[in-house]
């Protein structure tokens, strides 16, 4: 994985390139950062790699990679913050979702 689209970010970058070269995946990963570090876009190409059934490639189609693309993929979930917290009901919404 090489994270192309990603500019910069680069520890984050070899970080999780790591976990992946080793099997070293873990249950869950966090990306804090000031807005605009594109922590968002970091995280959601490495998300898709990690769900990926098949290639890992690009334009793969698998299940999971068509799930994911079409914004529904039940293993991937992004919660927005309103101001500096997230609210109670989003994390409701995503412990009903995943259980
Ligand atoms: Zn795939």
């Amino acid at each position: 994985m090489k994270f192309e689209s990603v500019i910069g970010n680069e520890n984050v970058k070899d970080y999780l390139r790591k976990n992946l070269e080793t099997n070293n995946i873990l249950h869950s990963y966090l990306f804090l950062g000031t807005e605009g570090i594109g922590k968002l876009k970091l995280s959601k190409e490495f998300a898709k790699f990690v769900l990926c059934l098949k290639n890992q490639e690009e334009n793969c189609t698998c299940k999971s990679c068509l799930c994911y693309q079409g914004g529904n993929h039940p293993d991937f979930t992004v919660i927005n913050e309103d101001g500096n917290t997230i609210k109670i009901e989003d994390v409701r919404n995503l412990t009903r979702k995943n259980y």
